[in-house]
């Protein structure tokens, strides 16, 4: 008996994570997958589920992927807030209003505006309505320890003391907390990554980090059963949470008789006001023209209905559009024969270029308009034997790198700058001096 209990609460525990990322139900190969048995066991679980049947779960014979369970709680409520999500957007606007001059303090900014409503909304779905719901409730609020109240469950690391105003000034957690930017739904959205990162830093999954990396950026759309594949699969099972982040419905997204999608990074396009579209990136859309890309099929409104999932506008921009150049020059040297790791050390920098044994480049890829201050933020390596910032040569209009060169690299402490055909004609020029 005991046996069969534990069967049967992994089975049920198995179930609900599996609806818990996706409403479709998983197939019996899936299920299986998903509690670590061999496809050759499914007879094996099928007894278990028909042992089941009409108590815990119940499904029609007639239809694949109709399992479903049985007196469950009240589902969760379908609205999901990440509470990290809206602490980001509260941090932000309080550093925000903060910074304001005291007569322009009657505009509430904007993260604050959607980090309190998300609150509201949080508090409301949960039968409380404690949450604050106006300024002067907020500041009050805000002075006190918040990890006893709302973010409890999430934040188990915090302490108790911490408060997002200290003495009437933002505190060091809330300046911790905020996103630096212009953008904040995008910016907010692109911390996905970071904590990615972290989780992926903190647990040594340095292989599922580039698999999640790269995925969005050569996948910024997907057919739903290759992301559902994608979930399913164990290169991806421990980043699963984060992926149905970082991929929303396309419907849900955006709404159009049709949907038709960049040429060159594959998101979806943006109407114009003309009935034309293009990418909502503009050098993308640019480079589009120069490189004559023919467009790609547009898909219906009823092909689209539950069928794709897209990265977030954050991740499209953030991660995708400059991650197309780091995948575009790892490929261009890896063609070459050449050993290339991609965010090596779980992303310590772009591109790891082994020539040889003793001639190693590490590559920082920057897809900038100018040379940016941050440029001084790049620290020469000392485990490499050349530290390059690489950028585009599309970008040299404006960059000119072949002008301003070595007046910068004099700040830069070894580090060199370069331009993508230069790093792939020295690789060149390498190997030869090898082979002779
Ligand atoms: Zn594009």
């Amino acid at each position: 008996m005991a046996r069969v209990t534990k069967h049967r609460d992994k089975i049920l525990e198995a179930l609900r994570n599996l609806f818990r990322i996706h409403k479709q139900a998983p197939s019996l190969n899936e299920l299986c997958k998903e509690l670590g048995m061999k496809s050759s066991q499914r007879g094996t679980l099928q007894k278990w589920l028909k042992s089941m049947r009409g108590i815990d779960v119940e499904w029609d014979d007639n239809f694949p992927r109709s399992i479903h369970l049985l007196r469950e709680e009240p589902e969760e409520a379908q609205i999901k807030i990440s509470p990290e999500e809206t602490l980001r957007y509260i941090t932000t606007g309080l550093v925000e209003w903060e910074q304001r001059k005291p007569e322009q303090r009657n505009n509430v900014p904007e993260g604050l505006r959607i980090g309190m409503s998300q609150m509201y909304l949080q508090s409301l779905l949960q039968g409380d309505k404690s949450a604050p719901q106006n300024l002067p409730e907020f500041f009050k609020w805000a002075q006190n320890p918040f990890v006893e109240e709302k973010f409890n469950s999430e934040f188990e690391n915090l302490s108790p003391e911490i408060t997002l105003i200290d003495d009437g000034l933002t505190s060091d957690f809330t300046r911790q907390w905020q996103v630096e930017g212009s953008n904040i739904t995008k910016e907010v959205q692109e911390k996905v990554l970071q904590d990615v990162l972290n989780h992926c830093r903190g647990n040594q999954l340095e292989a599922e980090y580039r698999a999640f990396r790269k995925l969005i950026i050569t996948k910024p759309v997907l057919k739903y059963s290759e992301y559902r594949r994608m979930l399913l699969s164990s290169e991806f099972r421990s980043l699963r949470n984060y992926l149905s982040k970082v991929y929303i419905d396309l419907d849900k997204f955006e709404e159009h008789e049709f949907y038709h999608f960049c040429p060159r990074c594959g998101y979806i396009q943006r109407k114009r006001a003309n009935g034309t579209y293009n990418c909502r990136n503009k050098f993308c859309d640019i480079l589009c023209v120069k490189q004559n890309l023919p467009p790609l099929p547009a898909i219906s409104k009823d092909e689209v209905f539950e069928n794709y999932k897209i990265v977030t506008p954050g991740i499209h921009q953030y991660v995708t559009i400059p991650g197309i150049w780091e995948i575009y020059l790892a490929e261009e040297l890896s063609k070459l024969g050449i050993r290339v790791t991609l965010w090596p050390e779980i992303d310590e920098y772009d591109l790891l270029v082994e020539l040889d044994k003793n001639n190693r480049w590490a590559i920082d890829v920057k897809d900038w308009v100018s040379i940016h201050p941050y440029i001084t933020e790049v620290n020469y390596r000392f485990d490499a034997t050349k530290t390059l910032v690489v950028f585009p040569d599309e970008r040299e209009d404006t960059l000119r790198i072949g002008v301003v060169r070595k007046q910068i690299e004099k700040e830069l402490g070894g580090v060199k700058l370069k331009l993508m055909s230069e790093v792939i004609e020295d690789a060149k020029k390498n190997l030869n001096k090898s082979t002779n």
